[in-house]
Formats: structure tokens, C-alpha cells, sequence
């Protein structure tokens, strides 16, 4: 688990609650097709349910979603312009293991 910061340390504050992903070490097990948001399609904000996600404390965050039965991830990168995408959506057990990888550093 995340250890918080000192309030005014960093640019981003880390509230200490969720994970950190894992940064890539090598050769990623899988590269995840990324949809910006405006140009996905399936995209359905108010069925959504947030089911896990990363610290927030880092530039770019990733959550993972339910929708519908379905499952997607949400990635936000909050330099500059405000940048949030999309990949999926999977089945549960294929969103459960792509997640994961996506922890360890193994799918971007
Ligand atoms: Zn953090």
C-alpha cells in the first residue's frame, strides 16, 4: 500500500489509499488499444461503476470500470490538458487478468 505524503510536498498530494501501478521494466505482455474519450463509441458514462483504480498521486491514473456487464479501463493523464482514454471493453475474467498485468507493469 501507498505511504501518504506531506500535504504541499508534491504537486499532486498522495492520499496513501490505492495502489501504484507498476512502471513497464521491459517488453510489455500486452500493449492495450487506447480510445480516447470523444471517439469511443461504446462509451456509456451513466451505467459506469468504478470497481478499482490507482493513486491518484501519479500523472497518469487508470481505473477500472463496469459497465453493463462488461468491463473497460479508464486512463487519465492529468498533465496539461486533462487526457482521459479508454480500452476495452472484455469479459470479467479477460478485464480481471489485463488488469492485473496492468499493476505489475506488464500491459499498457
Ligand atoms: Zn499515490
Amino acid at each position: 500500500m501507498a505511504q501518504p505524503t506531506e500535504p504541499g510536498t508534491e504537486e499532486w498530494p498522495c492520499p496513501g489509499f490505492a495502489v501504484h501501478p507498476s512502471l513497464p521494466a521491459g517488453l510489455l505482455e500486452v500493449s492495450l488499444d487506447w480510445c480516447e474519450e470523444g471517439r469511443y463509441t461504446h462509451h456509456c458514462p451513466n451505467r459506469q461503476r468504478v470497481i478499482d483504480y490507482t493513486c491518484a498521486c501519479s500523472e497518469t491514473s487508470y481505473e477500472l470500470l463496469g459497465v453493463g456487464g462488461r468491463y473497460q479501463f479508464r486512463r487519465i493523464r492529468r498533465s496539461n490538458l486533462k487526457v482521459v482514454a479508454y480500452a476495452g471493453p472484455w469479459q470479467r475474467v479477460r478485464a480481471v487478468e489485463l488488469w492485473r498485468l496492468l499493476l505489475k507493469g506488464e500491459a499498457r
